[in-house]
């Protein structure tokens, strides 16, 4: 007889975004004549990059010829793009890191879950909140978050981000030995400041935490002063591990590959103190349970770097920026409360008399045939906030500003 991981059932029921494809289907079958605009999920709608298209083309094509034909790639992702990575993404931000300190993946999801298989299952996490739910359940079901009582997990410390404290996590008072950190935010659509980062960078240094930071995002920040990479600031590299993505960069959602940085520099360590370099423990982990990114997807992503490639990468984030200006524009001028859109493809709004996030979804579906996402799926502190996205096409953003308008 097997047994379950029973973990696994200490989860709620249901995902979010399933939750509230049901009620959106209930909805258009007994609205049938009503036109759904969904600024509820997180995925791109523009097609990819022509220069992405045109070197997965040709990708496809050395696939079909016993000469240039290739099987089972380094699990590490092909130097191509790992060499692109580092000129692009790092070296330009005066940052240096070498080739076998990234590893290509399938996207930023699989490693921000899978990173705790090198961790101990007893070691206690902290999450900014609201967060994306990806990274407490991976814990949950690694056995490392407790039980939940009232929402949250009894061995997750939760730090609030709320309009109060400006959306900047505050050091917390319990003891923590992982931080998982996305900036740009989803939900939130917030940044943190170079300034504040360096105090998370020091505080990891100080009290020996690990911070796993998601800068999938990062392409959307237009503030030069806001920082691109957790290695801007001195000292990361020991204590840090940055996840990023070609999903909401380069529209590759359903292509599939992003990748993980892993310093040289970054140790952790034993029951006995012993020092464990992570990079040899993240490639021993890739190699064993991952065969590597698919080379076309790989030629694709190696195109957005090419300088036809970033200037339609950039097109895309420009469209989808005008997007969240239009969006957040309209509801500003509503009277409401809303943040992020700036720097980030995500508008996040507190809902009207701090009205329940679950009331609000209801209501904008029943009235206006609007679909967002109810904060509070993203933690208890999302409670009483609204999220919007800005990956619509330009017209049913416009008309969803229209119908948001009226209502409110
Ligand atoms: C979309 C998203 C990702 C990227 O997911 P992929 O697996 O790369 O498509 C990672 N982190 C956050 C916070 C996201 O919203």
């Amino acid at each position: 007889m097997a047994l379950v991981n029973e973990n696994f059932l200490k989860l709620p029921g249901n995902y979010l975004f399933s939750d509230i494809a049901k009620k959106v289907n209930a909805f258009k079958v007994t609205h049938p004549k009503d036109k759904v605009i969904n600024l509820g999920i997180g995925d791109v709608t523009r097609p990819l990059p022509k220069a992405a298209c045109d070197a997965m083309h040709r990708a496809v094509d050395e696939m079909s010829k016993a000469e240039t034909f290739r099987g089972y790639g380094p699990e590490q992702g092909y130097p191509f793009l790992t060499d692109a990575i580092i000129k692009h993404d790092y070296a330009s931000r005066g940052i240096s890191l070498e080739p076998n300190e990234i590893f290509i993946n399938d996207g930023a999801k699989s490693d921000t879950g899978n990173i705790g298989d090198m961790l101990r299952h007893d070691n206690s996490v902290g999450v900014t909140d609201p967060i994306y739910p990806v990274y407490i359940d991976s814990n949950v079901m690694a056995g490392r978050a407790g039980v939940l009582e009232n929402g949250k997990w009894s061995n997750i410390v939760y730090i609030p981000c709320t309009a109060e404290n400006d959306f900047t996590p505050e050091l917390p008072s319990r003891r923590i030995d992982i931080l998982y950190l996305c900036f740009p935010n989803n939900p939130t659509g917030t940044t943190l400041t170079k300034d504040a980062l360096k105090m998370w960078v020091n505080y990891a240094l100080t009290n020996d935490v690990l911070i796993l930071y998601d800068a999938a995002y990062e392409r959307y920040i237009r503030d030069p002063d806001i920082p691109h990479s957790i290695y801007e600031i001195r000292g990361a590299k020991k204590v840090a591990i940055e996840f990023r993505s070609f999903s909401k960069t380069a529209g590759f959602t359903g292509i599939r590959c992003g990748y993980t940085v892993v310093p040289k520099e970054l140790n952790e360590f034993t029951l006995t103190d012993a020092k464990v370099p992570l990079n040899q423990l993240w490639n021993r982990r890739q190699c064993t349970k991952f065969n590597g990114t698919s080379y076309i997807a790989q030629r694709g992503a190696e195109a957005v770097f090419t300088p036809e490639g970033a200037v339609q990468v950039q097109e895309q984030i420009d469209y989808y920026m005008t997007n969240a200006q239009i969006l957040k524009n309209g509801l500003l001028s509503c009277g409401l409360n809303v943040f992020g859109g700036d720097n980030a493809p995500y508008i996040w709004m507190q809902t009207p008399n701090r009205t329940k996030s679950w009331k609000l979804f209801d209501r904008l579906l029943y009235e206006t045939a609007i679909v967002g996402t109810p904060g509070v799926g993203f933690g208890p502190s999302g409670e009483g906030y609204f999220r919007f996205t800005a990956f619509g096409n330009r017209e049913n953003t416009e008309e969803a500003v229209y119908r948001l308008k009226k209502w409110f």
